[in-house]
């Protein structure tokens, strides 16, 4: 029996991840667990979401399908919050999983479905399912029962004792610094490093203690070993789709849809603009094209500043555009979108909200010279020229030789090629972390 669960939850509390751990106990009496729990992260941009979009599905041995059936609805009425106002909860019990049910988790990993799809098909198929009142969890439900994992990652949840729900978590921090030194990059996202954080553990008021993520489960359990906390009331290994890019299509841009997830090849069109509040935005173009020498920027021959407006606007051939934005919480990440240049080559990776690519990470391909006006030298006495006036051209102010045009100088470039991500603190669920790659042919600037 395959058993799938979603939108059990509210802001208020709970988990579905909970309800599921409480049901595998339960079930005890009535089968043997098949394998590991999934945890299936969905379409990251559903705005009907609590927190993260999971849904949870297990499979199980059983002799007594009915008495399964009545011991899974009783946990889901008893652990939904059905008083909250955006919580509608699915429970779907299939015999098997087919190639139909394998192509709805494609869709609900990357487009917006509607109850009614999930609905026909649960008919369709002939499949065994309840949802409550608006029964939009059977979306979720059913996507996660379909889940095929051809990549997969791990994440162990420890649950709190319930009297401590609501209360502030009791975790002895330095030892989860610790867990991470011992056991990363076998587990990660544990602590951010960079901005002194550690980012393993919610705090709402849900059963969650912390969760711990990872490649391998023998170092997932040492970091748990190594963990100081509160009593933990029960934990769970779950299989997942979590840090594999499962949501993300290749795509092209003037090609994209709202609330879909891409990965993007084009050229910056210019330098990132920042707005109030620490966001930053730059805009990436699809074709690319050599720097005109009016769009450059630099000191012009009247003397004055760089013009990064004109330089802007030079050059690049136009086809389709698209906004890419990193927001204040991808902190660090900015410091390397801050130093894109126009015509710089890069793919880009993220969600498309509002028209705009919301970024996860990027991977410069090529960096364009950042080429720049300045006053020539002279070519007598080798010195810097100094500007004549406005429309003057240049002087020596050493032996008089003057010269009508600036230099063309390429400006070194404070950036490497390669692959950046948002920092842990910031991380998606579905991203795939940088250091999960592993590679070596290519240049990988994990943030850790
Ligand atoms: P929970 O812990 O309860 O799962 P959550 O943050 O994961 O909390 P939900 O409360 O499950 O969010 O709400 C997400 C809702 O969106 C669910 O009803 C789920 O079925 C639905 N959903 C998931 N994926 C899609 C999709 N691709 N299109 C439309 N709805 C979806």
């Amino acid at each position: 029996m395959f058993i799938g669960i979603d939108d059990t939850d509210s802001e208020r509390g709970l988990c579905t991840t909970y309800l599921a751990a409480v049901l595998m106990e339960r079930l005890a009496p009535w089968g043997e667990i098949c394998g590991l729990p999934r945890l299936i992260r969905l379409n990251p941009c559903v705005r009907y979401k609590t927190r993260g979009n999971a849904a949870l599905a297990f499979s199980l041995d059983s002799e007594q399908p009915d008495m399964v059936k009545r011991v899974a609805l009783q946990t889901l009425l008893e652990l939904s919050d059905l008083s909250g106002a955006n919580t509608n909860p699915g429970l779907v019990i299939a015999e098997e999983v087919t190639e139909r049910m394998k192509a709805f988790y494609c869709s609900a990993v990357r487009e917006i479905l509607s109850i009614d799809a999930a609905r026909s098909l649960l008919d369709e198929e002939g499949i065994w399912y309840r949802g409550f009142k608006k029964g939009r969890g059977l979306i979720g439900a059913l996507a996660a029962v379909g889940a095929e994992l051809p990549d997969w990652t791990y994440e162990l949840i420890a649950y709190r004792q319930p009297g401590r729900w609501g209360t502030p978590r009791f975790i002895d921090h330095s030892t989860v610094w610790e867990a991470d030194r011992l056991t990363y990059p076998l587990t990660w996202d544990t602590v951010d490093h960079h901005n002194r954080r550690v980012v393993f553990a919610p705090h709402s008021a849900d059963p969650v203690l912390f969760g711990i993520r990872g490649s391998d489960p023998t170092a997932i359990r040492r970091a748990f070993e190594a963990i100081r906390s509160e009593p933990v009331d029960r934990y769970v290994l779950y299989q997942t789709n979590q840090g594999t890019d499962a949501h993300i299509l290749p795509g092209e841009i003037g090609r994209v849809s709202e609330s879909q997830s891409y990965r993007l090849h084009g050229f910056v069109a210019g330098p990132a603009r920042a707005i109030p509040g620490g966001h930053l935005f730059f805009t990436l173009e699809k074709g690319g094209g050599e720097l005109s020498e009016e769009g450059l920027d630099g000191e012009g021959p009247d003397g004055k500043g760089r013009n990064e407006e004109k330089r802007n606007e030079g050059g690049v051939k136009r086809g389709g555009r698209i906004e890419c934005a990193a927001f204040e919480p991808t902190k660090n990440f900015r410091d390397i979108i801050k130093k894109l240049r126009r015509g710089d080559e890069l793919e880009v990776y993220g969600s498309v909200r509002d028209g705009t690519m919301n970024l996860e990470k990027i991977n410069i391909l090529h960096l364009a010279p950042d080429r720049v006006k300045a006053a020539p030298l002279c070519p007598q006495c080798h010195r810097r020229m100094k500007s004549a006036g406005k429309g003057q051209g240049y002087r020596c102010r050493l032996c008089k030789s003057r010269s009508s045009s600036p230099a063309i100088e390429d400006r070194p470039r404070d950036l490497e090629r390669g692959y950046y991500e948002v920092p842990p603190c910031a991380r998606r669920h579905l991203s795939l972390p940088l250091i999960r790659l592993n590679r070596t042919d290519i240049c990988l600037h994990p943030s850790r």
